[in-house]
């Protein structure tokens, strides 16, 4: 038997971001890199709660998608919404209209993001990653920000490493310890970034089964690409197809993994099942 990391306990109800989530929708979203055209003027919308996951070739715009959300991009041209709200609204040439600096750092702070590769203050105790944002951004008091911290390393069984480093981790350690402090900023919608492809292969399921019940059990609006289909067939109510920035084929993770109407998405499931 492989060694696995031990499973999360029940998720204790007062970790997990509550309330209502916002949907998200994407209109005519063009993003450009030089001469290669990312997006082209797509189309697309989540309901709130929903949980939608994007499959697809490399290079197909995934990531830019969750980019865009995160403010790590900026469109060139179209809107997008968080709610109501815009989060960006572009002419085109990618001039920015109505939205300042301050409506961007608002907006934000209602999404949160689990990236491949971590992306742990190294520097800084695990308690202290996910205490940070939440005092410097959101105003919490550092007693707070400390019990909610408590709280979400239990939520991702790793309570006794709050004094750890965290090189000192494995890398299942580590994204956990990315995944709680998410979580910690109580967003309203979360982004996963292929987050189990820097993983030894006996961590993956792990970490996968972990998020999966977060999703379950919160009322989050989730956004996942990975290339692990078991994983988007568990995580989903909604798969999304991508190929060359274009939606080919979307529907129930049933539908599309087991009689998906389209050659491209048999092709594509065919290399990578
Ligand atoms: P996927 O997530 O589907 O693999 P990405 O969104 O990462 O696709 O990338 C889509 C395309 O955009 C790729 O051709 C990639 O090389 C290009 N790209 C992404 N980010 C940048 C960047 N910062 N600069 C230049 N090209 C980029």
């Amino acid at each position: 038997m492989p060694p696995t990391e031990k499973t999360a306990p029940e998720p204790p109800e007062k970790a997990l971001p509550t309330g209502h989530a916002p949907g998200l929708k994407f209109e005519k979203v063009v993003k450009r890199f030089g001469a290669n055209a990312v997006l082209r003027e797509l189309d697309f919308a989540v309901a709130p709660g929903e949980r939608v996951t994007l499959i697809g070739p490399s290079g197909s715009g995934k990531t830019t998608i969750l980019r865009l959300l995160m403010t790590l991009e900026r469109p060139d041209g179209g809107l997008i919404w968080i709610g109501d709200d815009t989060l960006w609204h572009m002419e085109r040439g990618g001039k920015r209209v109505a939205a300042n600096q301050r409506h961007l750092h608002e907006m934000r702070k209602q999404v949160g993001m689990v990236f491949q590769q971590f992306n742990l203050f190294p520097n800084m105790s695990v308690l202290r990653n996910l205490t940070e944002a939440p005092v410097r951004v959101l105003g919490l008091s550092r007693d707070e920000a400390v019990e909610r911290a408590k709280s979400l390393l239990d939520l991702v069984g790793l309570a006794d490493k709050a004094d750890a480093h965290p090189t000192r981790l494995s890398g299942g350690q580590q994204q956990r310890v990315a995944i709680a402090r998410a979580l910690a900023m109580q967003p309203k919608v979360l982004l996963l970034d292929e987050v189990t492809s820097a993983l030894d292969p006996e961590l993956v399921v792990g970490v996968q089964d972990l998020l999966r019940d977060i999703a379950r059990e919160s009322d989050l609006t989730l956004l996942c690409v990975t290339h692990e289909m078991r994983f988007a067939r568990d995580i989903s109510d909604r798969v999304l197809m991508f190929d060359q920035g274009q939606i080919v084929e979307q529907g129930p993770p049933d539908q599309i993994f087991n009689a998906p109407t389209e050659q491209r998405t048999r092709d594509f499931l065919q290399a990578v099942l």
